[in-house]
Formats: structure tokens, sequence, C-alpha cells
């Protein structure tokens, strides 16, 4: 009996609304999804490793300016991009991480390389972006990731003395962009991956969530794989994702229970808008939001494609 397997992909959660939304940029967003969840599946179908899945889609949203991730990044009160990612591997649960990232064009792989290829979890900045030179990866210039939107968005939040979220300009404008990965292979590994240019407007070197294990990424298997997205602040102090897992360890909750439980308690009371998705050691996918919408997509292991935006659907 071939094994299971299965991904989860996320684009950013947060205030999504279908009278805001216009037929040619959700016809754009599904497409990109389809194509990243679809990537990563491809290499879980020919019997990979969940965490090349979970990177190779998140590579994909990474490219795409669709997301606040790689190219489309938002910007910091200095006009720049600056991105977190990290992953994890649920076998041995081994790390990797970046933060303050602004010259490479694909966050997500230097955090598995740093995973892969260091005796570090978490590398920041110039030093990380050193590590990424000695090993041949290239140098992108800020230009690469600059989108017209995002600048507009930079302007109305310094207006408002505002961070995170803009007034809405764009219809998704209200909405975490991070993207995330969460797969489980038919060997059993489970992993996840998380990458952003976090929340508009940031300053003095500000880290978010994405950067952080156990907050907006956790792997461990045998249990789940967990990728978040929402307002960081909230995220690390909650730990959210480490905490999907304690609960699925410890208190032997279900996945869906466990990401509910999480994503709509004190999180939600603190006012940590945001959601995760999540896949257990039987590939059992959840997606869960306190927000109106999440963009995200699945692949189970029947090949069965599932893409959604909106929370109530
Ligand atoms: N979690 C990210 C951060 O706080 C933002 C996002 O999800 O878009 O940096």
């Amino acid at each position: 009996m071939t094994k299971p397997f299965a991904i989860a992909i996320h684009g950013g959660a947060g205030t999504i609304l279908r009278d805001q939304m216009t037929q040619t940029l959700k016809q754009e967003i599904v497409a990109a999804l389809t194509q990243s969840v679809q990537a990563g599946a491809k290499i879980l179908e020919a019997g990979g490793d969940a965490l090349d899945a979970a990177v190779a889609a998140v590579k994909v949203m990474e490219d795409s300016a669709h997301f606040n991730a790689g190219k489309g990044s938002v910007l910091t009160h200095e006009e720049m991009v600056e991105m977190d990612a990290s992953v994890m591997h649920g076998a041995a649960m081994d790390a990797g991480a970046v933060a303050g990232i602004r010259h490479i064009r694909n966050p997500i792989e230097l955090a598995r390389d740093v995973m892969r290829n260091s005796d570090h979890v978490l590398l920041i900045g110039e030093g990380a972006e050193k590590f990424a030179f000695e090993r041949q990866y290239e140098y992108t210039e800020q230009d690469y990731f600059f989108t017209e939107r995002r600048y507009d968005q930079l302007l109305s939040m310094k207006e408002k003395g505002l961070f995170a979220l803009s007034e809405s300009k764009y219809p998704d404008d209200k909405k975490y962009g991070t993207v995330g990965a969460v797969a489980l292979d038919s060997h059993g590994n489970l992993a996840a991956a998380t990458s952003t240019g976090g929340v508009t407007n940031k300053k003095y070197g500000r880290v978010g969530d994405t950067a952080i294990i156990g907050a907006g990424t956790f792997a461990e298997n045998g249990n789940v794989a967990v990728s978040t997205t929402g307002m960081g602040e909230y995220f690390i102090r909650k730990t959210v994702a480490g905490d999907v897992a304690a609960r699925m360890r410890y208190l032997k909750e279900d996945v869906h229970t466990a990401c509910e439980t999480v994503i709509q308690g004190e999180l939600k009371t603190m006012g940590g808008e945001g959601g995760l998705i999540a896949v257990d050691a039987q590939g059992d996918v959840h997606f869960a939001m306190n927000s109106s919408g999440m963009y995200r997509a699945s692949v189970d292991s029947r090949g069965e494609l599932t893409v959604k935006i909106y929370a109530d659907e």
C-alpha cells in the first residue's frame, strides 16, 4: 500500500472581502496558489522529501508579486525590503531561519541552507547574506523586489503613522501576505516552511514570527507541521506553531481541535489576527483563521486539489 502524502499552503490571512475582490485578481491568485501547491505535490508524488516539497511551493509564491514574500514584499520605513524565512524538518527536528534579508531572491532556500549547511539555526542581516554569497547565491538588487503597490501602501501607512496592515487601496490590502507550506511525505516526514517581507513601515530591524521556530514554523514527525500568518508580535508571544504541536503531543488533541483552540482562543482575544495551516502524521490537513479569509490550497494523496480564499468556504 502506498503511504499517504499531503501538502497545504497559505498566501496570507486577513480581511479579504468578496465585494472588494475583482475577478481578474481572484483568477491570478487562484492560478498562483495552484501552481505553488502543485510544485510541492509533484515532489511528494515522486517520493521526494517533505521539506523539499514545502520549499518548492513557497518559492513559487516568493516569485509572484501577489504575496508579501520575495518579489512583492512590503517596504520598511526606509523604503527597503527586509525578508524573514524559516524551515523545519520533523525527522530530527532540524531547523533553519534567516531574518532581515535584503539581497537574496528566495530567502526560503537560504533558510534551508542554514539548516543543512551551517551549525546554527538563525542567521540575520549581513551575516546571513555573507553565508549566502559564500554558497554562490546571486546578489539581487532591491529593485527586483520593489512594486508600486507596496510603495503606495508604505506612503499611506507613513501618513497615518502606523505599521502592519494598510488602508485598503487594493482589494486584498488588509491582509497579511506571508506565504507558507506544510507537507507530509511518503516516508512519514513532516516539514514546514514560511517566508515573508514582514509588515509595512517596520523600523529598527523589526523581525516577526516568520523567522522564529515555534512561532511561525514548526514540524515534528509523528505529530504535526505548522506554518502561520498574522501579526507577528502576537504570534511570537503565543508561540503559535509550537503550541499547536504541544496540544497534540501532550493533550492528544486532533489537528483540527488543536489549531482551532489556538487560533480562536487567547490569541484572538489579545488581538492577534491571522491564521495557520497544519498537516498531521496521517496527512489530515487543517486550515484555521480568525480573519475573514486566508489564501490557501492543498493536495491530498489522491491528488485532489482544493483552493480557497474566504473563511466561510
Ligand atoms: N507574520 C508576518 C510578520 O509578522 C506577517 C504576515 O503574516 O504577513 O512578519
